[in-house]
């Protein structure tokens, strides 16, 4: 089968390296200019013009990435099967669609307000009660487009260095930390879920991924898994998708969804019997699903504008290096780095060692840090 994908990053490429073995083929669809998948054939279409060229070249298609013209997955989906669909996408692109589907369905969530103006957000941060953070509906990722308000005073600035007519403000959460869940399901409506992650941001960007987290309740887990379930059946969703979540001391609130393979499930490509990228690609295929059993206790470190100390790397035998081939750059993902152990406390200090090679790695500090103490390998 030859899977058509649109966006040409990172994830694309790893899904066509987990596709491969399966004897798919593939073919990117670029709108940004600047592909940096690095294998297969891309075409370039920062117009539009040519998604219905795409669309005839390839058997079924999907996408790797949600800032995409909405007109042009709905071309390409009359042409040939898009998973998941374009009204995934839509919903996606923007916060305050994503959060009243969530509402709906009865997906907690931290309390929101849409504002169109400075004064309005100084408003909705009176009635939410401050801190708040305010965030663009649409075009933010990694933490850009967002401010957080201590009071109105903080309005004005918030408002223009965000820059956008149409923002949410949410309730400042202080939450323990933070999870996500990844699931796939098929075009049949079968559904995999992988176990929960914990994920340690640092300035906006993912940058440990422990799996499964630690500590998680029976009962939390299993309330993860409801929310993905009411959000995939009610989505008719084919493939990967990844929901993010607050854990707090009353329960779990949802952040935010992406309809695609996630930074936070790239442990699976090692951690786990099938990885995320190769589910994705089975719903998409139409194939029956894989087992998202962990092989043990898992860690993937992202590898963050500079690639670091990689022949040190790469004599520790437990670090299973994956590079992106693009080239260094403030805050670029360049690759990750998946750690595998057979106890917490051995990821522990395997993962401290990994970083000490990685400059300007934060310090990893997760929830098994308030029991465990770590120790360097000698
Ligand atoms: P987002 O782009 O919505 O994923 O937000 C980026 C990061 O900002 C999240 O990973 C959190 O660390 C933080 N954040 C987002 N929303 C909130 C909130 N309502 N309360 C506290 N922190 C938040």
């Amino acid at each position: 089968m030859k899977i058509g994908v649109m966006g040409a990053g990172q994830l694309g490429r790893m899904m066509a390296l987990a596709g491969t073995p399966l004897a798919h083929e593939f073919l990117f669809y670029d709108t940004s200019g600047s592909p940096s998948v690095g294998i297969g054939e891309v075409i370039i279409d920062k117009t539009g013009a040519q998604a219905a060229a795409f669309a005839e070249r390839v058997d079924r298609i999907t996408y790797e990435f949600e800032h995409l013209p909405v007109d042009a997955a709905e071309q390409v989906a009359e042409l040939k099967p898009l998973h998941p669909s374009a009204r995934v996408l839509s919903i996606c692109q923007d916060r305050e669609k994503e959060k009243s589907l969530f509402k709906e369905l009865g997906i907690p969530t931290p309390r929101w307000q849409i504002v169109r103006s400075a004064k309005e957000l100084a408003k909705a941060g009176e009635t939410l009660g401050f801190p708040v953070v305010a965030k663009s509906c649409t075009e933010g990722y990694d933490g850009k487009g967002q401010a957080v308000l201590r009071s109105a005073a903080d309005a004005d600035q918030a408002w223009n260095s965000i820059g956008h007519d149409r923002l949410i403000v949410e309730a400042f959460v202080n939450f323990s930390r933070e999870v996500s869940i990844i699931a796939v399901r098929s075009e049949a409506g079968e559904i995999r879920v992988y176990p929960i992650a914990e994920n340690v941001h640092h300035e906006g960007i993912l940058r440990y991924s422990l799996a499964p987290a630690p500590g998680l309740s029976q009962a939390v887990q299993d309330d993860a898994f409801c929310l993905m379930k009411l959000l995939l059946n009610e989505l008719d969703y084919v493939g990967v998708l990844a929901l993010e979540l607050f854990e707090t001391d009353s329960g779990l609130l949802a952040n935010e969804m992406a309809p695609r393979v996630h930074n936070s499930g790239h442990w699976t490509m090692d951690g786990a019997v099938t990885s995320q990228f190769e589910n994705h690609v089975r719903a998409v295929a139409g194939h029956p699903l894989g087992d998202t059993s962990p092989r043990g206790y898992s860690c993937m470190v992202n590898i963050i504008a500079e690639h670091g100390d990689l022949g040190r790397l790469m004599e520790l035998p437990y670090a299973k290096i994956h590079l992106y081939g693009k080239a260094a750059r403030p805050g670029r993902k360049l690759g990750h780095i998946n750690v595998l152990a057979d106890t917490y406390e051995e990821l522990l200090w395997r993962v401290a060692n990994v970083a000490q090679f990685l400059p300007g790695a934060p310090e990893f500090q997760c929830s098994l840090h308030k029991s465990t103490p770590v120790r360097a390998e000698d």
